[in-house]
């Protein structure tokens, strides 16, 4: 079925794929070669090094911040760990650099490991404090531990060797730091280009959704965290063999601040953001640090000051920094549609008709002294599509939130198919078959509609980081795009699947969300108003869409205020009214209830 209508007609034609997007890559690879090859003074080699090293834990923030949201301060700490790793273990032990690059990535994972456990379960701004703490404790640590030579460090820190070649500090080097800097942009760009990309984008918008779709936030969060410390390390790696001795004052808290900075001015959301914010810092350091003293009459920090005033200015006019500036400006090439011959993801066995699929039984909510929902009772059919009506704050979303997993009962429990559900986070309510949309629509607004709906099928598909960067998931992608594809126009969305989400109006937003929900495969699909916000004919071909899931067995739990749509639909109508259940019948009988035309009165009719 596909329910494409006039009034959801947009443009399916593909927008001319740019050629700065396709050969954007190979391009920056040639001229980063051709400078290599060109006669420059050493001191620009340097500099390129330089750039090219800071590149390295500026990407991790790119990930952490500007995708996942998560601020540290800690990235220099975490590049110290690294150098110091190596500088101690070359220089005391005599053990070659190759090793101690993995020496160190070791304990950069232990460290990030610890942290990000400790803290990602909390929200707020657990992670920047302790990120804070950990890179004023390593600062101080590095400094007053004998064997590290304290403030002075380590000095002799031997150069890199390859196959007996002296990679030295200029051109062999920048081979190797460059090479490096851009197999971290595209592995990182590819994994944001995958499944487990788009669970990663999607822990901006909070947890909720995500959790509700099956993605383990925390899990999720630790990794990027871990990864993001990874980079910093093999940075640190690098610098310590460029410079050939190491001291604690390039790990410390101002440096971790100024990683942040080239994030932000780079573009925290784009991985060139992170070469450009590095470029462009360093540059600019490298200038002022002349400039100003010269400038000013007497010598001091006074590039810190201009940055400070840079970072205003560019967070109130260039809030996602540099590179959307370019990137608004490149036009987007479509995703290329490759999976029309995919296999179909495997779908979990139809429920009987008629069967009971949701047993709701004295479910209670108390927020402090307020009873939101007041012990209810009801269940739902297969093949049935079941009204949950009342007024506003009636306790319906939170009726919702119970059965999904979301908020924690205070009474009462809910089973699904026979089985107790509550109790179960919302990630393994979903893996049951449970699957919903929100009174509020959560979306990723910066992906497509079709990434968008994909991230419905996360626990149908189980390709991960690893499987993303090497780009061993094509297949994988290929099912899943299939599917939200499939799911997008059954609900009448065809024409949007290239649109940008956070571009839709809210009818289509909507209608996203149920196509999202569709790709879990469930059995129970719990819709919470999902026609706010719709025009007429959108709302018809929407009853229409649910008409043919309840013909295919799918049971459906449907929140709405629109009295002419629940009582053209619905099998049957639960009626809420202050958190308590005030009647529940047919809808004939539910419109002959002077109860509920009493408890709608002056309210909704
Ligand atoms: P409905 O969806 O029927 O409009 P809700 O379930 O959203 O109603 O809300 C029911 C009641 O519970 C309202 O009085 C609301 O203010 C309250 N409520 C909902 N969520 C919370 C919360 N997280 N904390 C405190 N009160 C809440
Ligand atoms: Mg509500």
């Amino acid at each position: 079925m596909d329910a494409l209508s006039p009034s959801l007609k947009a443009d399916d034609s593909a927008p001319v794929p740019s050629p700065l997007r396709t050969w954007g890559l190979p391009a920056l690879a040639v001229a980063l070669a051709t400078i290599a090859l060109l006669p420059l003074p050493d001191f620009w080699i340097i500099q390129l090094n330089y750039i090219g090293i800071y590149t390295l834990p500026v990407l991790g923030l790119v990930l952490l911040t500007g995708v996942c949201g998560l601020t540290s301060f800690g990235q220099a700490a975490f590049v110290g760990v690294g150098a110091y790793t190596t500088a101690y273990l070359t220089t005391q032990m005599g053990l070659s650099p190759w090793l101690t690059l993995f020496m160190g990535l070791g304990i950069t994972t232990v460290s990030a490991l610890l942290i990000g456990a400790i803290t990602l379960r909390m929200s707020g701004h657990y992670l920047p404090l302790a990120t804070l703490a950990w890179a004023l404790a390593l600062y101080y640590l590095l400094g007053n531990l004998d064997a590290l030579g304290k403030y002075d460090g380590i000095l002799g820190v031997p150069g890199l060797e390859l196959a007996g070649l002296e990679l030295g500090k200029l051109r062999p080097f920048y081979a190797l730091v460059w090479l490096i800097a851009l197999l971290a942009c595209v592995a990182v760009a590819r994994l944001l280009d995958s499944r487990t990309g788009r669970a990663v984008r999607a822990l901006a918008g909070g947890t909720q959704m995500a959790e509700a779709m099956g993605v383990d936030t925390f899990r999720y969060k630790v990794g990027v965290f871990v990864f993001a410390a990874l980079l910093a390390s093999v940075s640190g790696w690098l610098f310590a063999h460029f410079q050939q001795t190491v001291n604690p004052s390039p790990f410390g808290l101002q440096m971790g601040i100024e990683y942040l900075f080239m994030a932000v001015l780079g573009g925290a959301g784009h991985v060139w953001g992170a070469i450009a914010g590095a470029g462009i810092v360093k540059l600019l350091e490298d200038q002022l640090q002349v400039l100003l003293p010269k400038l000013i009459g007497t010598s001091g920090n006074y590039e810190l000051i201009v940055f400070g005033i840079l970072i205003v200015l560019v967070l109130k006019y260039l809030p996602d920094g540099l590179w959307e500036a370019i990137d608004r400006r490149i036009p987007r090439a479509h995703r290329r549609q490759d999976w029309a011959q995919a296999p179909a993801l495997p779908v979990q066995p139809k429920p009987e008709a008629d069967s009971l699929m949701l047993d709701v039984r004295a479910i209670r909510k108390e927020f402090g002294g307020l009873v939101a929902v007041n012990d209810i009772s009801f269940q739902i059919r297969a093949g049935q599509i079941t009204g949950l009506i009342g007024p506003n704050g009636a306790g319906k979303s939170t009726t919702f939130n119970l059965i999904t997993g979301v908020l924690e009962l205070t009474g009462g429990e809910v089973l699904f198919r026979g089985e107790r559900i509550s109790g179960l986070g919302s990630r393994e309510i979903a893996r049951r078959g449970v699957a919903r949309t929100f009174q509020h629509v959560k979306m990723v607004p910066d992906m497509t509609v079709l990434e968008n709906v994909a991230l419905g099928a996360h626990l149908r598909s189980h390709k991960g980081a690893l499987s993303a960067m090497l780009r061993l998931d094509r297949a994988e992608e290929r099912q899943l795009f299939a599917e939200a594809e499939r799911q997008l126009r059954r609900v009448g969305m065809g024409a949007y699947l290239h649109h940008k989400a956070g571009d839709l109006s809210m009818g289509p937003q909507r209608l996203l969300e149920i196509a999202r929900a569709l790709c879990v495969d469930p059995a129970l699909l719990l819709l919470d108003e999902p026609a706010a916000g719709l025009r007429h004919k959108e709302k018809q071909e929407l009853a229409e869409v649910l008409r043919a899931l309840r013909a295919e067995g799918m049971a459906i739990l449907l929140v709405e205020h629109d009295m002419g749509l629940v009582m053209d639909i619905c099998d049957h109508i639960v009626v809420m009214e202050f958190g308590t259940h005030l009647m529940e019948g047919t809808p004939a009988q539910v419109q002959q209830s002077d109860k509920v035309r009493a408890a709608y009165l002056g309210t909704e009719h």
